[in-house]
């Protein structure tokens, strides 16, 4: 059986030998091939040259090099579209995803399932992250039919079945998560550790989080468009209620009222509540639009395998 491991990276230098020793010792004692790609995703540093020597010392070493940072998601589409395996384990560069695990997970498809997931222990974590992550799982229960499993991340094996059913979901804006949900097939998990990273720093700040999360909750589906529906309803509703009840006390009682307060509360909430419709609206619409300019999701500028794009 051939494994195909995809690695997206985005400088990382001094971990790229190291994930590459240890896969490598993870297959000596294993009676399958594998083929491990890198995706240089317009590493600034010294990846490249890197790549460039391993995959000269080791046939089993195969890169592509995108022509500018495209983003991991771009990485790891590029990275199922050129696997050949039976089966594909997609995992980091910076070692937080221990390879040691790929066995079991291969043991796991010979039984059948389709997906094996690798689910990460957050006790070990930031509690900078874990408070927004666990925040962003419990809202995305409740506004995405697609449902993302804490601790769940891009570390994972997959069958071919699977991945060519990736493959066939071509969105530009990409939210891998829920795309690796949304495709089905038999799935199991596997507990792990997260490490810290080896070395250099995370390139996802708290802001590039939260923006990530935002997109997985608007990539898949309309239900903050709903949400803004039935809260122009209800807001709609009160306030017909409102003048009616003010129109009759008009009558009974004749005009009475300094009414500041009324009239600067409903401006600005209103106001606010239309805004905030508006912009819900306008991130549908940036989406379409990129959507519709079709562009590529990467530009490969050099590899040591074919060029396909
Ligand atoms: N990565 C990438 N392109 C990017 C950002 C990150 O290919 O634009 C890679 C990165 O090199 C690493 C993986 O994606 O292999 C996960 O990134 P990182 O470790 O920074 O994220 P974290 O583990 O903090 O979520
Ligand atoms: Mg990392």
């Amino acid at each position: 059986m051939l494994i195909s491991i995809v690695v997206p990276l985005y400088n990382e230098e001094t971990n790229i030998s190291i994930l590459h020793e240890k896969v490598s010792n993870v297959f000596l004692n294993l009676a399958h091939q594998f083929e491990l790609i890198f995706i240089n995703d317009g590493s600034s540093d010294n990846s490249l040259n890197i790549l460039k020597s391993l995959s000269d010392k080791d046939s089993h070493v195969k890169y592509i090099s995108f022509s500018k940072n495209f983003g991991k998601e771009s990485a790891m589409y590029c990275g199922l579209k050129h696997a050949n395996g039976d089966a594909t384990v997609i995992m980091d560069s910076d070692l937080q995803h221990p390879p040691e695990l790929i066995p079991d997970m291969i043991n796991l498809y010979q039984d059948g399932y389709h997906q094996v997931v690798g689910i990460r222990n957050r006790k070990k974590e930031s509690f900078i992250k874990r408070i927004p992550a666990s925040a962003f799982y419990k809202l995305s229960k409740y506004l995405v039919e697609v449902k993302f499993k804490s601790g769940e991340g891009d570390f994972r094996l997959m069958s071919q079945q699977v991945v060519d059913s990736i493959l066939k979901l071509t969105e530009y804006n990409r939210f891998s998560k829920g795309l690796f949900e949304w495709v089905g097939f038999s799935k199991t998990s596997i507990q792990y550790y997260h490490q810290e990273r080896n070395e250099g720093k995370s390139k996802y700040s708290i802001f590039k989080l939260i923006d990530y999360g935002f997109d997985g909750i608007i990539s898949f589906n309309n239900k903050p468009l709903r949400l803004c529906f039935y809260f122009g309803g209800i807001t709609m509703f009160v306030c017909l209620l409102y003048i009616l009840i003010s129109f009759i006390n008009i009558l009974m009682n004749g005009i009475d009222e300094p009414g500041y307060f009324t009239i600067i509360s409903s401006i600005l909430f209103l106001g606010g509540l239309q805004l905030f419709s508006l912009g819900i609206i306008g991130e549908y619409i940036g989406r379409i639009y990129f959507e519709s300019k079709d562009r590529p999701k990467y530009i490969i500028e050099q590899s040591n395998i074919f060029e396909d794009q």
